[in-house]
């Protein structure tokens, strides 16, 4: 999908800057109006709408069903009162082994690296986090490397957030070297939507950056409809290919956005047409504000099945659920009432 004609942004940050829009302000852009929604449906968000350009040249004019728009318009729903929705619904808290530093499976650690993200997801679990408390300072950098280098389990280190690829270069680079210098970490990881909200996020420094680090690089990148796979974004996975980057993709499995097995397995067949495999299917986690995004198991069940029934199995991604505590991350199969 070609993203519509947008102006040139002098860099990427430029981009980011302009994500910032009131829902009144991106309704108008793409040719809509409070009256093309339901009497309620729309609200004045306590999280923030966060949507870049490029994302949004990708959402279809006129459309209030957009599969794109629907990932990034607040609604009235996460106003309501959700019985059983938490504000940290994984119970990280539980898990942070210092300031920044979370500690779930044994082999890895990942890192709050970035409080900021390029766009933001009104299903995002962590959408309540307060991140001045909890993501990694500069400060609390030394505590955090001092844990990841006392434990030699540790062979991967994962940059999370928000979202890493909104942290300047220099930064960036300065958290990657302290990471490689601990012998025991063979593997760097970054979770990062931006990869599908700023392509141009992928410039030539951060390609020297990667390329130049001793680690071996995977990028899990997050989009959950093939409409995001622009041209432009395909363009950003071919230049981190290049470089022997790999690439996975991790999605969530939304009510009105992707809750269908042909949109599934259309996505996974654009993923890999631009070089990267589908890695996990999430059910929604109970976040509070997001009850809307759910789609029940016993859906989600027969959604994967037809969806197996459409792929080879290469492309299939693994559906999960997130259970605090658990070692891993648990197959949808496993759950209980399968
Ligand atoms: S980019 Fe990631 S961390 Fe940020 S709002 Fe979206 S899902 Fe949450």
């Amino acid at each position: 999908m070609n993203a519509h004609p947008q102006p040139m942004w002098p860099d990427w940050q430029a981009q980011q800057r302009a994500a910032r829009i009131s829902t009144a302000d991106l309704l108008a852009e793409l040719g809509l109006g409070e009256a093309d929604f339901p009497a309620g449906v729309l609200a004045a968000p306590a999280f923030p709408v966060l949507a870049p350009p490029h994302f949004r040249s990708l959402i279809r004019r006129g459309d209030p069903d957009d599969p794109l728009l629907r990932q990034v318009l607040a609604r009235g729903e996460e106003a309501l009162p959700q019985p059983g929705r938490l504000t940290d619904p994984l119970a990280e808290a539980d898990f942070r082994a210092a300031p920044g530093l979370l500690r779930k499976y044994r082999s890895r650690a990942l890192l709050i690296a970035s409080g900021a993200c390029a766009i933001h997801c009104r299903y995002c679990f962590r959408r309540h986090s307060d991140y001045g408390a909890t993501m990694l300072t500069r400060a609390g950098e030394a505590h955090a490397m001092a844990a990841i280098a006392a434990d030699a389990a540790i062979d991967e280190v994962i940059l999370s957030g928000g979202d890493p690829l909104s942290l300047a270069d220099a930064r960036l680079a300065a958290l990657v070297a302290a990471i490689a210098a601990v012998p025991h970490v063979t593997t760097l990881r970054l979770h990062s939507r931006t990869l599908m909200a700023i392509p141009d996020r992928v410039t030539p420094a951060l390609i020297d950056l990667l390329a130049g680090t001793r680690l071996a690089v995977v990028i899990v990148a997050h989009s959950n409809h093939a409409n995001e796979i622009s041209d432009d974004v395909a363009a950003a996975l071919g230049r981190l290919r290049a470089i022997g980057v790999t690439l996975l993709n991790q999605s969530v499995l939304l009510a009105g956005v992707n809750d269908d097995a042909a949109i599934i397995a259309a996505h996974a067949r654009r993923l890999f047409a631009a070089g990267m495999l589908p890695y996990y299917m999430h059910l929604t986690d109970p976040v509070a504000g997001a009850a809307h995004f759910d789609v029940d198991e016993g859906r989600a069940r027969a959604i994967e099945a037809q969806v197996r029934g459409l792929l080879p199995g290469y492309l299939v991604p693994r559906f999960v659920r997130e259970v605090p505590g658990q070692a891993a991350k648990t197959p949808l199969s496993a759950l209980p009432g399968s």
